[in-house]
């Protein structure tokens, strides 16, 4: 069942692990001095099997601990998608639960597991291969797997989420639309960022349809560290405490926890391979282009830890400490509130009287896209671009049965979106996106803002 294709290391890892092993000659254990050696971490520090077993669940068990934020009454999602980190995960947590009385992990445990097959462009076979595998391996664990697709998010009025071991491709109208919205995302960088968002909120909306009240993320330090610098160049910085810390709390009802952030990738390898527990492996996206924003970042730490082994530590360590400062984001209890894709803050209204760093930005491209003009007139060029046109509904109006899309019927063009994206969405979601292949919970969630917004502002009129 193991095929080491997950993430950066895979059979590098086994390469260098051979490496470290004939390094180790015949050096003890530092921490019981009595075993031989037979994991090397950092370069330098040398453990037996057993030492670092132990290490390893008291790791898991103190960032858990350090928190107080899980309770035995709760019940946590663990997003499973078959890779090395959430399969540890998994057996760190039954581990736990074996445990003598008193140190007995006692929450309860559902885990999820994401269908993402259809934008990986597998076949329907492949994906019901996939299930059924995740499925055997939950099972065997003790834990009760349930499964939901990618293409859910499509249709959150209708959401549900199936026992895993039932659950099939349905290839329906909601797969048709993830395609067209798929296949309408520009390069290779926003798709991934899209993915992974589009995961979250699917995830979010099972954690509910579940009533859990929390979820596991298996995030590495080694992915977290790739992350914090992805964040940044993607413009995702305001986001990054939330997107990359322990806690992550940006959705009202349930709190997302990343108890493996203290784990390197390398320690989850030698954790797995110690205890002999195999892993089914994560495909990968199949990109047109050779690159990508996150791809790079990627190959940039993983070779810079290769030559410099506190690299990974060093970025991770120096992001968890970055913060939004007050007054940089909009509070998110305003009617802008978060942004409608991301739930991230929405970093991209001006406050006050000051020019954001956007308006600089919007500036210079209207200023380049028109400089053949040579009408250097300063209101023209702060017009705001040409709205989408939006053609025939395609789908009927979700309150009755005029016929029209809520699109239409709100009559929602582009800027009317744009406002309550976050910097990064907008990349997603460029000029020329077409708005007929938006999520409907984002185009509800934009009708009810400015639906509050045009009552703000008729509130306001009648007090002035
Ligand atoms: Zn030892
Ligand atoms: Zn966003």
């Amino acid at each position: 069942m193991c095929s080491l294709i997950d993430g950066f290391y895979g059979e590098e890892f086994l390469h260098e692990q051979k490496s470290d092993i004939s390094n180790l000659n015949e050096l003890m254990c530092q921490k019981c001095s009595v075993e031989k050696a037979e994991v090397r971490l950092r370069r330098k520090d040398n453990y037996c099997n057993g030492c670092f077993l132990i290490s390893a669940t008291h790791k898991f068990r103190a960032t858990l601990g350090k928190s107080k934020i899980v309770r035995p009454s709760d019940t946590i999602l663990v997003g499973h998608n078959g890779g090395a980190g959430s399969t540890a995960l998994l057996n760190l947590i039954k581990g736990g639960m074996h445990e003598s009385v008193h140190k007995r992990l006692v929450f309860g445990v559902k885990v999820l597991y994401i269908d993402d097959g259809l934008i990986k462009g597998q076949s329907t076979e492949e994906r019901e291969t996939k299930m059924r595998k995740i499925h055997e391996q939950v099972e065997a664990l003790g834990f009760q797997a349930y499964g939901v697709s990618l293409s859910d998010a499509m249709d959150f009025d209708n959401f549900s989420v199936s026992c895993l071991k039932s659950m099939t491709c349905s290839n329906d109208e909601k797969d048709k639309r993830l395609s067209e919205m798929w296949n309408g995302l520009v390069d290779e960088t926003s798709k991934k960022d899209f993915q992974q968002k589009l995961r979250n909120k699917v995830m979010m909306m099972a954690a509910k349809s579940l009533k859990c009240q929390k979820i596991f993320l298996a995030n590495d330090s080694t992915s977290l560290a790739i992350k914090i610098l992805s964040n940044v160049s993607l413009g995702r910085g305001a986001q990054l405490s939330s997107d990359c810390g322990f806690i992550d709390n940006r959705y009202a009802d349930v709190v997302i926890l990343r108890p493996m952030r203290d784990f390197s990738r390398r320690e989850l390898y030698y954790y797995l391979k110690i205890c002999n527990y195999s892993f089914i492996g994560e495909e990968k996206l199949k990109d047109n282009l050779p690159f990508s924003i996150q791809k790079l970042t990627g190959k940039f730490v993983t070779n810079l830890e290769d030559q410099f082994s506190g690299t990974v530590s060093t970025i991770f360590r120096t992001g968890e400490k970055i913060v939004v400062g007050k007054g940089n984001c909009k509070d998110n209890t305003s009617i802008e509130g978060d942004c409608v894709f991301c739930n991230g803050c929405l970093d991209t209204t001006a406050l006050g009287d000051c020019t954001s760093s956007i308006d600089a930005t919007n500036f210079s491209k209207i200023v380049s896209l028109r400089s053949s003009d040579a009408e250097w007139n300063l209101e023209k060029l702060m017009e705001k671009p040409r709205d989408s046109t939006v053609d025939m509904p395609e789908h009927g109006c979700e309150d009755c049965t005029c016929g029209r899309s809520r699109l239409e019927k709100n009559n929602i063009k582009y800027e009317d979106v744009r406002q309550f994206l976050c910097y990064a969405c907008q990349s997603i979601f460029h000029g020329n996106f077409d708005l007929k292949t938006l999520p409907p919970f984002m185009i509800n969630s934009v009708s009810e803002r400015l639906r509050l917004k045009n009552i703000a502002a008729e509130i306001q009129d009648f007090l002035l």
